[in-house]
């Protein structure tokens, strides 16, 4: 058992604005606790507290000041729970904070560089390559990630995320067996047997969670989640399980309702966040309370599915994130002091262990039988059902050793199951006879045959002699035709591996068929490795495209509009950067490969070489009737340096290309996301204007039936310049804003836009179909028009007043 008090951590993370410095400093002096100590500015102070301190001090295991890299991070904190996982105990972090002070920077990682990744990528990585490190143990591993949303759970790796609004899907919710441990209902676990697959899952439950998000529910900062590594381990040949499970935690921010003065629905969620924070600090105050009997963990669903976490069966760590601004001063105080309070709660982890549920269940069920067997006994009741064949080979052979055992007191148990006890008393009975019989038979003749036996067997004896040096013979010319069989296929097999290998690496794959130092394992190790590749990639593009699915029903100007908006979202230079990255790692990786596979035909050759150099010398030793020289040859010896030098080239290359395929993996990843997020937040922007558009159309009026469109000559001229507009649009280079966001939906509405000739025109000139989906397309599109041509309009002007100064400075 071990006894821990939580452990607790400081992150600050970089200021918005520069100058910053005075409101904190860190003490490291004091070696084993370091401090952070926060001071008000003067203005802050005089309201802030009635004593009017100044500053304040809380003492943490480390601070991570605000340039501390993600990899730092995972080193000090995330590492030493790791290997308390894998060593089998129970292990939580969790990251607390107000909202934007980067606890899911810190637990999932920034969206947008592979360096980026946070606690739960790099932990998964760890694990995965410590167990295939391990081959004294056999382990399982499975991934479940759950959201905790307005005090309801969901189980963000349900399949139906795809098709269903997260209220209509089943929630989770807890059970409590009598031993007052806790299962979660509706929670699904997915194994995971390598890291591809584990990130995979970490990345369908972020997608599935951003695509619950809409503007009025923004779950990521209003919900927790946990993201849970189950690990069970068991050692070949023993009947003891041991189960770990490492709970890795986002909260929801902190901050207060009153300071953010938000209303309706987010006051609902504000109040839920805030009272399930409330709760979680009740259970810390009273778990650092001594001679407290009653814990409340049962008031919310967080506290409960973390109640091991807090105070039980675990190792846990927690993660302050603190945004140390002068406006966030309140909230980093009462963030430290949350963390001081955590700080005194102990935990105690033990080793889950336990027999192997399979194992219980065969001694289970032999018990039953022995039970029923009884029960018939004493019931008097008939069993008619006839033996089965297992049943009588186990009878048989009991029977046999009853018989064998020279033991008088020995005892023949076959349970208390009279069919059993009659099929053994027949079986006697037929033993008993067919002895009489035989000695009946026997008896007189015995004598005569012993006595004309003996010149039989010597006969005999050379007879079987001469059989046995025939079949030593037979034996011996198989053997060495099937060694020469073994060679010839062993050598069919290189040279087809090779062919192979060959023909992959000139189809562009980057990634090599294994590792003739590791032999069989690795290659057989990476092969199905590449074979989930593929399948991940698949599932993940099948995934992105069911996500994105809308797109193929976009009308054309809808598509359009997408286009353009695509270019100019924040994401698209992180994604055209990423892409280019990507395309670096790939050449890279495809490089790689190549040399990869020109250094295994190298390694061949030597070893080829070596082989036969070998066999020259052993040849040269029998034809000159020497014994093979105790010297080494030094060509061989020149040969055998070659080989090992090419298998270190080869060994280096491919652990780098091992971390470039995860990283290959996690950029792709990080691509999808972006996508889904580009893809979301157009649609939000464009029923935001198709709305806005409707309001004020004649077509969104159910009062006004709607007009036909008038074919006038003017309208038709309209019409007909759609098409060449749409070239406009994308053939421009001056870009709309698609305004995203509320304020920037604000600058471009109808009213403040300055007008250019489309807009001059009533609306009800468009032609408008009557389906109001159709309708909204058309005016979104009108609208995205109107802001281009106005953005060309400005473009034209300034080329003019530009071409004009040129040419006055040109005059004079
Ligand atoms: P939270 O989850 O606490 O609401 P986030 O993790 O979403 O906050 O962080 C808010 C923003 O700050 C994100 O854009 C994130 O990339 C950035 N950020 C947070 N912490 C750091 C850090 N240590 N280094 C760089 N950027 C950070
Ligand atoms: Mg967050």
């Amino acid at each position: 058992m071990v006894k821990e008090t939580i452990q607790i951590f400081a992150r600050l993370k970089p200021p918005s604005r520069k100058h910053q410095q005075g409101i904190y400093s860190i003490d490291e002096d004091e070696k084993l606790t370091p401090s952070l100590e926060i001071i008000l500015p003067r203005d802050l102070a005089d309201g802030f507290v009635n004593n009017k301190r100044e500053s304040y001090r809380f003492k943490f295991q480390r601070i991570f000041d605000h340039d501390a890299k993600q990899e730092i991070i995972f080193e000090n904190i995330a590492k030493p729970v790791a290997e308390s996982v894998l060593a089998g105990y129970n292990s939580t972090i969790f990251a607390y904070g107000q909202t934007g002070s980067g606890k899911t920077f810190t637990i999932t990682g920034g969206a947008e560089r592979y360096s980026d990744r946070g606690i739960i990528p790099r932990t998964l990585s760890y694990i995965f390559e410590q167990l295939q490190k391990d081959s004294s143990k056999m382990y399982t591993t499975h991934i479940s990630y759950l959201e905790i949303y307005n005090e309801c759970g969901y189980d963000l790796l349900d399949p139906r995320h795809e098709a269903s609004r997260l209220e209509d899907l089943p929630k989770v919710t807890i059970l409590e067996d009598p031993d007052q441990n806790i299962h979660l209902k509706n929670l699904s676990l997915h194994q995971a047997t390598t890291e591809e697959e584990a990130l995979n899952l970490l990345f369908l439950g972020d997608t599935n969670r951003m695509i619950a998000e809409t503007p009025m529910n923004q779950a990521s900062t209003r919900s927790h989640c946990i993201f849970t590594v189950h690990l069970s381990s068991k050692e070949p040949g023993s009947a003891t399980v041991r189960h770990s499970k490492l709970h890795l935690v986002d909260l929801a921010g902190s901050e207060r309702v009153a300071k953010s003065g938000v209303r309706g629905q987010l006051l609902t969620e504000a109040k839920y966040i805030n009272l399930s924070l409330h709760y979680l600090e009740q259970v810390i105050i009273a778990l650092s309370e001594r001679n407290r009997l009653h814990i409340p963990y049962r008031n919310s669903m967080m506290t409960s599915v973390l109640r091991d976490s807090l105070g039980g069966n675990c190792m846990t760590t927690m993660i302050a994130t603190l945004s140390l601004e002068k406006r966030n001063i309140e909230e980093s105080i009462s963030t430290c002091r949350f963390a001081q309070r955590v700080a005194l709660i102990k935990n105690e982890a033990v080793l889950n262990e336990e027999i192997d549920p399979r194992l219980v269940i065969i001694c289970l069920q032999k018990e039953i039988q022995e039970l029923k067997d009884e029960l018939a006994i004493v019931t008097g009741e008939q069993r008619t059902e006839a033996l089965t064949e297992e049943e009588l080979l186990q009878l048989e052979k009991l029977m046999t050793s009853f018989l064998e055992d020279q033991d008088p007191e020995s005892r023949l148990e076959v349970g208390a199951d009279m069919r059993k006890i009659h099929h053994c008393f027949h079986h006697l009975k037929r033993l008993v006879n067919d002895k009489k019989t035989l000695g009946k038979s026997t008896g007189p003749s015995e004598t005569k045959n012993q006595d004309c036996q003996e010149p039989l067997r010597e006969e005999e004896y050379r007879k079987l002699q001469d059989i046995l040096k025939q079949r030593d013979n037979e034996i011996n010319i198989l053997v060495n035709m099937l060694k020469k069989e073994k060679k010839k296929t062993q050598d069919a097999g290189l040279l087809s591996s090779m062919d192979r290998s060959e023909i992959r690496s000139s189809q562009g794959s980057p990634f090599p068929s294994g590792n003739p130092q590791e032999g069989q394992r690795t290659s057989s190790s990476l092969v199905p490795a590449q074979a989930q590749d593929f399948g991940a990639s698949r599932y993940r593009s099948s995934l992105l495209h069911k996500k994105t699915g809308m797109r193929g029903e976009m009308s054309l100007g809808c598509q359009e509009a997408f286009e353009i908006f695509k270019r100019d979202h924040a994401d698209s230079v992180t994604i055209d950067d990423n892409k280019q990255i990507l395309k670096q790692r790939f050449s890279e990786a495809k490089a790689l490969g190549e040399s990869i596979n020109e250094a295994r035909r190298k390694i061949g050759h030597l070893k080829d070489a070596i082989t036969q150099r070998h066999m020259q010398q052993v040849a040269l030793g029998i034809s000159e009737n020497t014994a093979v020289p105790g010297v080494p040859d030094p060509q061989e010896e020149e040969l055998r340096l070659q080989l090992e030098e090419e298998k270190k080239r080869y060994r280096t290359k491919f652990t780098r290309l091992k971390a470039l395929k995860v990283e290959i993996e996690h950029l792709q990843l990080l691509m999808d996301r972006a996508k889904v997020k580009l893809q979301k937040d157009f649609e939000a922007w464009w029923a935001a204007e198709a709305s806005s558009l409707q309001v004020h159309s004649p077509a969104a009026n159910p009062l006004g039936p709607v007009k036909p469109f008038p074919q006038t000559s003017e309208s038709q001229q309209d019409r007909s310049q759609l098409p060449s507009n749409r070239r406009d649009l994308t053939g421009r280079n001056t870009p709309p804003t698609p305004c995203p966001s509320p304020v920037g939906r604000e600058q471009c509405s109808p009213s403040t836009r300055p007008e250019v000739s489309i807009s001059e025109r009533p609306t009800s000139s468009i032609p408008l179909t009557g389906d109001s989906q159709t309708d909204s397309d058309i005016l979104a599109f009108i609208r995205a028009r109107q802001s281009i041509l106005q953005r060309k309009c400005k473009c034209t002007h300034l080329q003019l007043h530009e071409a004009r100064a040129s040419a006055l400075l040109a005059s004079t």
